[in-house]
Parts: C-alpha cells; structure tokens; sequence
C-alpha cells in the first residue's frame, strides 16, 4: 500500500514537473479557435483516443475552475479564493488542488505543441534560422495526430477533417516559408452570453426608436390639437 501511494506521489510529481500548463493552455486554444468549430461544422466526433480531446488535457479541470472576475480579479472555483493575477491562481492550483489533476486519465496537452505551432500562438519571437530536423519532426507528429484522429478509413467526413488539418497546421511545418500556420483561418463559436447581449441591445434599440417616434407623433399631434383650438377660437371671437 505505501508503495503504491509512493508510486502515485512520483507520477503526480513527474506530471507537476514536465507538463507546462502555460503550454498546455495554448494548445488548447488553439484547438478552440482553429479546429473545433470546423468539426463542428462537420459534425464530427472526435475520438477519445485522440491526443486533442478535451478530455486528454491534464489542466482542463482546473481551467474550468478558473474564474476571472474582472480584467484583475481572478477566483478560484474550487475555494472561491480570489487572486490579482492568472499566475497566482496557477501558482494556487498547483499548491492546494493539485491532487484534483487527474493524472492517471490525463495526458499533457503541451505535447502536442510542437504540432499545433504554440510559439507561434503565444507570439514567442521565430527562430530567425529554421531548423529542418525540427520541422520535419514537428510535421510528422502533425501528421500522426491527423491519422489518428481523423482515420481517413473511418469515412468521408473523417477524411474531409483530416484533409483540413493537414492544411491548417502540417502544411506550414517546413522551411520553405511558403506555408502559413492556420492557413484555413478562424471561426469563433457563437458565445451564448454574446447572442443574449445583441438581442438585448436590439431590443432595447427597438425600445429607444419607437419610444422617439410616438413622442414626436405625440407632439405634432398636440400642436395640431392646439391650433385647431386657438383656431375654432379666433374663429368664435366675431360671433
Ligand atoms: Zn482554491
């Protein structure tokens, strides 16, 4: 039994060390914002075997937990602690939730960086000299993630998605520079509290204009009111 325990405070241990979780939230908006909603739109599932599921990302747990509050107000979801910066929430859920981290069913999803172009996304300055061996290292886990998980043997929309990821990130895995990263560009979902806010401001737009246009119906009509009266009376005053 203490074996085993020890055996899991290693593996917790192993995993606090070697998977970045600054890394691992960059793969995952990137897969947020340049696959996701493509596959949705194919309606395509991913399998759970795919290095990209959501459910292979060590942090995802604790991301959720994240609750940001205002532009420096951050809270944890977990104690409801409340924190001035992103990096001292992380450095939190390191200290006190780290045994919420599902190592056992977790996967770092930092590995994966090298394929989905982090760097590139967190806007780290390029290598002024580009390394073959490491593009084409890059281009082949590209490549194997793609297999995987959109098996062209699996159908006709796996292999359109297939097709496409190949184009979005493996195309710019080489020195040529021909090739962009995300070269299929972006779609960003449509956020529920952003369709409640438009329709609400519509509304309230909708409100705004109909309000001004009985109050100016409002007045013409109570001048024409009063002229047909000061007129029927200038009209009385002969009489
Ligand atoms: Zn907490």
């Amino acid at each position: 039994m203490r074996d085993l325990l020890l055996h899991v405070e290693e593996i917790e241990d192993a995993v606090e060390v070697h998977c970045s979780r600054e890394r691992s939230r960059a793969a995952s908006k990137i897969i947020e914002e340049y696959l996701i909603p493509f596959i949705e739109k194919h309606q395509y599932q991913i399998p759970k075997s795919c290095r990209l599921h959501p459910d292979n990302d060590l942090f995802r747990d604790q991301e959720q937990h994240k609750i940001r509050i205002d532009v420096d107000e951050w809270k944890c979801g977990y104690c409801r602690k409340s924190f001035y910066e992103e990096r001292y929430i992380d450095k939190h859920f390191e200290q006190r939730h780290n045994n919420l981290l599902n190592v056992s069913h977790g996967k770092c999803l930092a590995d994966v960086c090298g394929a989905l172009h982090c760097d590139h996304h967190i806007g780290l300055p390029q290598k002024t000299k580009c390394n073959p061996a490491a593009s084409a290292r890059n281009k082949h886990l590209c490549e194997s993630i793609a297999d995987s998980c959109f098996p062209v043997s699996r159908g006709p929309t796996s292999s359109r998605v297939h097709e496409f990821f190949l184009r979005q990130f493996c195309d710019a895995h080489t020195c040529t520079g021909k090739s962009k990263p995300f070269s299929r560009g972006r779609k960003k979902r449509m956020n529920i509290l952003y369709i409640v806010i438009s329709v609400l401001t519509m509304l309230l737009l909708l409100f705004f204009y109909t309000f001004i246009y009985l109050y100016q119906r409002g007045v013409k009509s109570g001048t024409q009111n009063l002229r047909r009266v000061s007129q029927s009376g200038r009209k009385k005053k002969p009489s």
